[in-house]
């Protein structure tokens, strides 16, 4: 039955509300049909009675999130602050591309419990994990927003998704309604080995991994993020050829670029012997977004330099484009402020 899998709380007063009337169950799936089409309003939703129509829109309200500040970038990427129903707050990005791509930045949590030196999430309070629906309702407010159809999905907010996997995966079940297909969809993690596994082992669609990796050794890598006391590099490593191995999917290394930090050439050769492994990882070198941190970016000649330094000992890498800084909507930079 549709209706029993239905994952999340507001599904679940949908379908109470509905039973209270006495209304067959299928209505939740046209409910939840036009909502993931980009329904604004029970309206909209036609093949619904009227005064069921009007009976929903004063009992379940279309998402669970509040609105609180919307800003749009110079290069078209638009960052939006919501509040959940206990106030807590949570960033949610679109990135807007010239070839019409159009990619979500979703959060997973409000705030991040790590404390990943160079990142502004990491410094503001962690409230909590976000509800499946907190979850979807990110990506429906663009969906109604936007009339360009949002191809991809990335668990690159706030928060370690890995740390809140049922909830993201119970999300991620939805997406594909909206047209984001979980081939199109990355989770990113600091490098959270028991959420590792589990996305080898469970049993629904691959969905893409991406490691925040930003260090070839467990020295400097415990400095910056010290999640890697708990998770060592060789540990996360594994865990990722462990996914790799069951998944038949690339990894994406994430490597943030710190000016003197992590940037220089024995570093890249280091990077270089740890992924080497049998074309499982593809590198993507990441400038470093301003924040309160005590690090500066790279610069470009550097980044190119270590780029060239991986991809001569065969280790593809490319540079991420950086979007949306002057709206703070950049990678690094949500804190909700
Ligand atoms: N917790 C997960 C999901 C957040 S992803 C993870 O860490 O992977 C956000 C990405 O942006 C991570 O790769 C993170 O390391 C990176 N990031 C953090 N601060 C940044 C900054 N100031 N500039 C650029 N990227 C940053």
């Amino acid at each position: 039955m549709m209706a029993a899998t239905l994952p999340n709380m507001d599904m679940q007063l949908l379908r109470d509300v509905l039973a209270d009337r006495g209304e067959p169950p299928f209505r939740a799936e046209q409910v939840w049909a036009w909502t993931a089409r980009g329904a604004g309003s029970y309206a909209e939703m036609t093949n619904l009675p009227r005064a069921l129509r009007e009976a929903l829109a004063e009992r379940v309200p279309l998402s669970c999130l509040e609105v609180d500040r919307e800003a749009l970038a110079r290069d078209g990427t638009e960052k939006a602050l919501f509040s959940t129903q206990d106030g807590r707050p949570l960033e949610t990005v679109l990135m807007r591309y010239a070839e019409g791509r159009r990619s979500i930045c979703l959060s997973s949590q409000s705030g991040c419990p790590l404390t990943c030196t160079f990142c502004a999430t990491g410094s503001m309070k962690f409230a909590r994990n976000l509800t499946p629906s907190e979850i979807l309702d990110q990506a429906l407010h663009f969906r109604r927003k936007e009339t360009a159809a949002i191809t991809n999905a990335v668990f690159m907010g706030m928060g370690e998704p890995l740390i809140n996997l049922d909830a993201v995966l119970s999300a991620c079940e939805r997406l594909p309604a909206l047209g984001i297909h979980p081939s199109s969809t990355t989770i990113s993690t600091v490098g959270w080995i028991p959420g590792i596994d589990r996305l080898a082992e469970h049993d629904g669609p691959t969905v893409r991994l991406a490691l925040s990796l930003h260090a070839p050794d467990d020295a400097l890598r415990s400095e910056l993020m010290p999640v890697n006391d708990r998770y060592p590099l060789h540990d996360v490593l594994d865990a990722c050829r462990r996914w790799h191995e069951r998944r038949r999917r690339k990894v994406f290394v994430e490597y943030l670029m710190l000016d003197g930090v992590n940037d220089r050439y024995e570093q890249a050769v280091a990077l270089a012997r740890l992924l080497s492994s049998r074309n499982t990882f593809k590198v993507n070198l990441i400038p470093y977004n301003p924040t309160d941190s005590q690090f500066e970016g790279s610069t470009r000649e550097a980044i190119e330099a270590f780029r060239a330094a991986l991809a001569e000992r065969g280790v593809p890498a490319t540079v991420r484009l950086t979007r949306g800084r002057d709206i703070d909507a950049a990678c690094g930079q949500l804190a909700a402020r």
